[in-house]
């Protein structure tokens, strides 16, 4: 395990999975994809790309690292042109070497073209064969270039066309640009799982006077540059930006939108628009709705930040129980920290996260997290409130017990990593050492996201997965079909009930 794997362990969070930029019209693109592609952060860390055009020439440029640190200014002035898109990426699929940070760059029979993808392709592997049995030789192991040979086999006349014929092709998650020479695509899958949003930039904002379009995955990294968010890239639907304007095609037959939930709970920033809706008042309604499920006695309500604070500001608002930031988080935690081999207990918790003793001391503390994955972090936290000096701790969680990974392009452990998949609220209340638990019920936290026509993946909380994973190659327990039949008889594993609210107080 890496130093770098450690820490995202101690961390104990399903983990973001990439972050995807565009820029057309502007002539320092490459400045502009970098600003965006700083604000998406968040969404993917081990390595970062951004490829721009001149008209002719494509010119690319990826590294290991964080935006800031790879992107110098000597480096994106050797990135010219009025086009642009970027990549962020924390690997779900293929090696996290360099190999497979993107964006992909190719010359193939339908021209120069770069590629960034954020999601995860459930039938890549089936692709794969096939076409290395057909001769193709892959340069990457990651699950993208399936698409750019499904592209360069295609028999459609023009580029849009094979993109149309390619994406039809593949199953799962993507949202996926495409740069060429002179155009920028941005194309989402029928069932959107991964949001991607359309912004422009005023030609005030531009030395060139022209407009600029703007493509990102969340509206955070259009705020930065002060740009207009103009509208979501539909499920299904690809964008066309070019000289002429811009055209919407749509690529793919309808399919039950499964926009993912869990960009509510905790991946997308809480001052992005996601689906439509501010993420900050899905998860204040998170902390309400929980206030509401699972109230308690106590005199403060702390977050685990960053991630926990919204729903911890509706939580307290609801219960009119005063808010405390009871944790710091430190914000420093470099990529190059070497942990000791000689760890001292909690040493990974510590690193980010420390009691404020002073407020827990003599305290009934309601700790609110957005998730527990494993539970180690859960209870190391829970462990240090206590020794902080609280009286009792009471561990309120904004979104359902999660018993299932992903396979949609977030990393998540397996199944059996996974506390709930096998542990009863019960259980974990105990492992935990909190006095009680509660989840927020899928009810609420579908009501929270205003998911009035479920239109959500709610996958990791049922287990019931709206591809057909058989191609994945993973274990058959994860397929779609017994597992399903499980949770829908509320038979899921540890018998969580996903409707109706229950807490859970520790025995003993
Ligand atoms: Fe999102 Fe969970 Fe569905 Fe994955 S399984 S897309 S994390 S809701």
């Amino acid at each position: 395990m890496t130093d770098r794997q450690k820490l995202a362990f101690a961390d104990d969070h399903f983990h973001d999975e990439c972050g995807v930029f565009g820029v057309f019209g502007h002539p320092e693109a490459a400045n502009i994809a970098y600003l965006g592609l700083y604000a998406l952060q968040h969404r993917g860390q081990e390595s970062a790309g951004i490829v721009s055009s001149d008209g002719h020439e494509l010119h690319l440029h990826r590294a290991m690292g964080e935006v800031e640190e790879i992107f110098q200014p000597s480096v994106l002035a050797k990135l010219p042109g009025n086009l642009a898109i970027g990549h962020t990426r924390y690997s779900t699929a293929g090696d996290k070497a360099l190999l497979n940070a993107q964006p992909i760059m190719i010359d193939c029979n339908k021209g120069k073209l770069a590629l960034g993808h954020n999601g995860n392709l459930t039938n890549a592997a089936e692709h794969r064969r096939r076409l290395e049995h057909r001769g193709s030789i892959f340069q990457t192991n990651s699950d993208t270039e399936v698409i750019v040979h499904l592209v360069a086999r295609s028999q459609a006349r023009n580029l849009s066309g094979a993109l149309g014929d390619a994406l039809n092709q593949v199953e799962g998650a993507y949202s996926l640009l495409v740069l060429t020479q002179d155009e920028l695509y941005a194309m989402r899958d029928p069932r959107g799982f991964r949001p991607l949003v359309l912004g422009r930039l005023p030609a005030s904002a531009s030395s060139n006077g022209n407009e600029t379009w703007l493509v990102a995955s969340e509206t955070c990294a259009f705020d930065l540059l002060n740009a207009q968010y103009v509208r979501e890239i539909e499920p299904g639907e690809m964008v066309r930006i070019s000289k002429a304007g811009i055209e919407s095609i749509h690529f793919a037959p309808q399919k039950p939108v499964q926009q993912c939930i869990f960009e509510h709970v905790y991946f997308a920033r809480p001052d992005s628009i996601i689906f439509g809706r501010s993420v900050n008042e899905s998860r204040e309604a998170l902390g309400r709705a929980l206030a509401k499920e699972h109230p308690v006695a106590a005199d403060i309500v702390v977050p685990v930040p960053d991630s926990g604070v919204p729903a911890a500001v509706g939580y307290a608002l609801e219960s009119k129980i005063p808010f405390r930031m009871g944790l710091i988080r430190n914000h420093y935690i470099g990529r190059t920290f070497i942990e000791p081999s000689q760890a001292i207990r909690n040493f990974g918790v510590k690193l980010k996260l420390n009691p404020v003793r002073g407020l827990i001391e003599g305290q009934r503390v309601i700790l609110v997290d957005d998730s527990i994955v494993r539970g180690t972090t859960s209870r190391k936290i829970v462990r240090m409130v206590r020794e902080a000096g609280a009286k009792e701790v009471h561990v309120r969680i904004s979104c359902p017990p999660t018993i299932s990974p992903c396979y949609y392009g977030v990393d998540t452990p397996t199944r059996e990593e996974l506390i709930a998949s096998s542990n009863s609220p019960e259980e974990i209340c105990k492992f935990l050492g909190a006095d009680s638990l509660g989840y927020v019920s899928l009810g609420a936290l579908r009501q929270a996201v205003n998911d009035t026509e479920s239109r959500f993946c709610t996958s990791c909380y049922t287990g019931v997965y709206p591809t057909d994973l058989v191609q994945l190659e993973v274990p058959s327990a994860t397929s779609s079909n017994g597992h399903a039949h499980d949770a829908a008889n509320g038979d899921a594993p540890g018998s969580i009930p996903l409707e109706r609210p229950v807490t859970v107080e520790r025995e003993g």
